[in-house]
């Protein structure tokens, strides 16, 4: 890299510092959103892998949904709310 070419990424990089240190800049607020969803994804997968550590109950050997009391082995019924929280897993997952 030539005197030129760093001058210039000098120069590229000390716009993004003041860009970014900018809290009312489009880029700071981006990279904070950013940081808020990444946040918000892994506390909503904490709260599914919780879920799933609840999502059927063994009593006495009867294994049933604590929410819409189907069966393990029937699955939950169809408008079993717990089943359409855990169903939205695979839909947020990262590809
Ligand atoms: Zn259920």
């Amino acid at each position: 890299m030539n005197n030129g070419q760093q001058k210039r990424l000098a120069n590229i990089i000390a716009f993004y510092r003041t860009v970014a240190m900018d809290p009312s800049s489009d880029l700071a607020q981006l990279v904070t959103a950013a940081e808020q969803c990444s946040a918000l994804e892994a506390k909503c997968a904490d709260l599914r892998r919780l879920l799933r550590k609840l999502e059927w109950r063994d009593d006495s050997g009867f294994v049933y949904c604590p929410f819409c009391r189907a069966d393990e082995h029937d699955g939950h019924r169809p408008d079993c709310e717990l089943a359409a929280a855990l169903a939205t897993e695979n839909a947020n997952a990262a590809p």
